[in-house]
């Protein structure tokens, strides 16, 4: 028999590993972007075309390399940036893993070109498919161009897997954004399809966050500031009325990383417990110092996940910090610094919370006026049950539906309602399940599902035949986002107007909503299409379902009745009726069952008659 295991050649190796690293163009953007800022640069470009799947192109004025170094660049495991296992618990850069360009180089066609200051002439180089083509001497200015060319052209699968160009942008620009948002003493710029996105000039923390997140932010930032011997953090929270139904603006640097934890996430969350609505976010950009050595960066082959030393310090310090800058400003209602008493003991979370400064707060003039509720500013109770909204939507649809509630209530598929007093037929069990008699047994009907179903109808005609009613607004309701949902939404207007929203782009990630669906009660439109974003990015993932068919999926799960909330009779009578005039009845979008049915031979045989 002969010997069967070979070496893989180096180029389908790279291709293989750079499937961890680059997994789309989004991916390039951030690796390109982070060693442009290793190397110094002040000034960083970033173009791109076709989102990212024709060109990703980063120019940079850092300090360039040699033209050997040019070369070594794209080895697998090439760096400049650390020696020895040592230094991995003393990263100051940002890329260390010496991978991101011998990733790229195995999946594109790349172009770079890099001048040091000393040297004379530059130096040109063109790769394929981990292959030098070419390699010659340049003028260029001194810095470095890389161009990323038709990622995937040699992986035709993985070319397939990519996203619509309304996809791909958005990831790109997160990902712009998160390298800009750490970075606010370096110039940045992003283009796509040559018009310029973003121009953000070097400025502090605050000015970038307010480019990128929107000038009405200006006003309604917190800042926060806490400097202890573990750790710093410093950066912004969101005044409660920035928060949203949506996650968009919350980030979180560690030593100008951007990572994602929900766990930390949770601690800002907390803090804001009682100051905002329960299902909303609230915003904050925060950057975390602390000794490299304190976290591991390399868990993760993006880097976005890193493990603290201690994340309970980090946690209840966070925690505290928010709270502390939400008292210092008075926004809160009630100072509650309590912790747990472990972590209360440690210096560095009890060092900025003395009882004196509390005391001070409290009793400043402007808390004062924070904490009386007549005041145009004050803070309100935030439990305000949405049941009642519910209901008004719901007293709608059932008015226009009272035509056909009459003939269905003769239809011999609907139940008998149990003769003419109807306040008895339908019994809520749970305020999830209406029971109803039904021929001779009964059906047990899952509220929310059946809801859901009912709508889902009503939405697809819309979107596919005939437009629902639009009710104008009185007064248009602005509507900032973030860059990335701004882009989403873009896509969805034309969609939106089927199904009764019109909303207008207004210049810098703004739209004002101009006229709502006659279902939406006044004072939510704001609200539901927040909601819409956020589910919509849910379903995003799902390659199965069109824009519209999520669209109508996202707006039917927003607006159904929940479980868990109380009906009257009418109410209930309503929905069943509703639910039967349509064909499948009896299955949710999401295909789980909306109600089952209890026949009479059943529940006989059940009691072994
Ligand atoms: P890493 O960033 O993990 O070191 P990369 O593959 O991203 O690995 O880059 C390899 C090396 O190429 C870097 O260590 C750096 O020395 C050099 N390099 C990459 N991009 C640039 C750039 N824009 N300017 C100067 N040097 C660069
Ligand atoms: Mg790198």
């Amino acid at each position: 028999m002969q010997d069967i295991i070979q070496l893989l050649p180096d180029n389908i190796a790279n291709q293989i590993a750079a499937g961890e690293v680059i997994q789309r163009p989004a991916s390039a953007v951030k690796e390109l972007l982070e060693n442009a800022v290793d190397a110094g640069a002040t000034r960083i470009q970033l173009i791109i075309n076709d989102a990212g799947k024709a060109l990703v192109q980063v120019i940079d004025n850092g300090k360039g390399m040699s033209e050997t170094d040019a070369r070594m660049a794209f080895e697998r495991h090439a760096t400049s940036k650390i020696r020895d296992i040592e230094d991995l618990f003393r990263i100051k850069t940002m890329g260390f893993r010496g991978e991101a360009l011998a990733s790229i180089a195995a999946v594109a066609q790349v172009t770079l070109k890099t001048k040091r200051a000393e040297d004379e002439l530059g130096t040109l180089i063109n790769i394929e498919n981990s292959r030098v083509v070419n390699q010659e001497p340049c003028a260029t200015e001194v810095g470095t161009s890389i161009s990323m060319k038709n990622l995937f052209f040699n992986v035709p699968a993985r070319r397939n897997f990519l996203k619509s160009n309304a996809a791909e942008m958005r990831h790109i620009v997160d990902e712009f954004i998160r390298v800009a948002m750490a970075f606010p003493n370096i110039f940045f710029s992003l283009s796509a399809n040559g018009q310029e996105l973003f121009h953000l000039e070097a400025g502090n923390h605050k000015q970038r966050i307010v480019q990128i997140l929107g000038s009405t932010y200006t006003a309604r930032l917190v800042p926060i500031q806490e400097k202890t011997d573990y750790l710093t953090i410093s950066g912004f929270i969101g005044k409660p009325e920035t928060a949203r139904k949506t996650r968009g603006d919350q980030y979180f640097f560690v030593n100008n990383r951007f990572i994602k934890s929900a766990y930390l996430n949770h601690a800002v969350n907390a803090a804001f417990d009682g100051i905002i609505p329960k299902d909303s976010f609230p915003g904050y950009v925060l950057y975390i110092d602390l000794d490299p050595a304190q976290i591991d960066i390399n868990v993760h082959p993006t880097k976005q996940e890193i493990k603290f030393e201690d994340e309970k310090i980090i946690y209840a310090f966070i925690q505290a910090a928010v709270k502390h800058a939400l008292a210092q400003f008075s926004i809160a209602p009630s100072l509650d610094f309590s912790l747990n008493a472990d972590i209360q003991q440690l210096d560095a979370v009890s060092k900025p919370f003395t009882n004196e400064q509390q005391q001070a707060t409290v009793s400043s003039g402007l808390y004062q006026t924070f904490s009386r509720s007549n005041q145009a500013h004050a803070i309100e109770p935030t439990e305000k049950s949405k049941l009642g909204d519910w209901r008004d939507f719901f007293k709608q649809s059932s008015i226009n539906n009272l035509q056909s509630e009459k003939q269905q209530i003769t239809d011999s598929r609907l139940i008998r309602l149990g003769g003419e007093d109807s306040s008895k037929s339908f019994l809520q069990i749970n305020n999830t399940y209406i029971l109803l008699n039904h021929l001779s047994g009964f059906l047990l009907v899952h509220q929310q599902l059946a809801h859901e179903r009912i709508l889902y109808e009503k939405y697809s005609v819309a979107m596919h035949k005939q437009q629902v009613a639009t009710q104008q607004l009185l007064f248009p309701v602005t509507l900032d986002l973030t860059a990335a949902d701004a882009a989403l939404l873009h896509d969805m207007i034309s969609d939106l107007v089927q199904i009764g929203y019109v909303v207008e782009p207004f210049g810098n990630n703004s739209f004002v909503i101009q006229g709502c669906p006659a279902d939406v009660v006044a004072g939510n439109e704001k609200n539901t299409i927040e909601l819409l974003i956020e589910q919509f990015k849910h379903f995003s993932s799902d390659i199965k379902y069109s824009k519209r068919e999520k669209l109508v999926r996202c707006m039917a799960r927003q607006q159904s009745v929940k479980a868990g909330q109380s009906l009257t009779d009418k109410e209930m009578e309503s929905l069943v009726s509703d639910l039967f005039e349509y064909i499948t009845p009896n299955v949710s979008p999401n295909g789980s069952p909306t109600y089952i049915e209890f026949k009479e031979d059943y529940l006989d045989r059940m009691f072994g008659k």
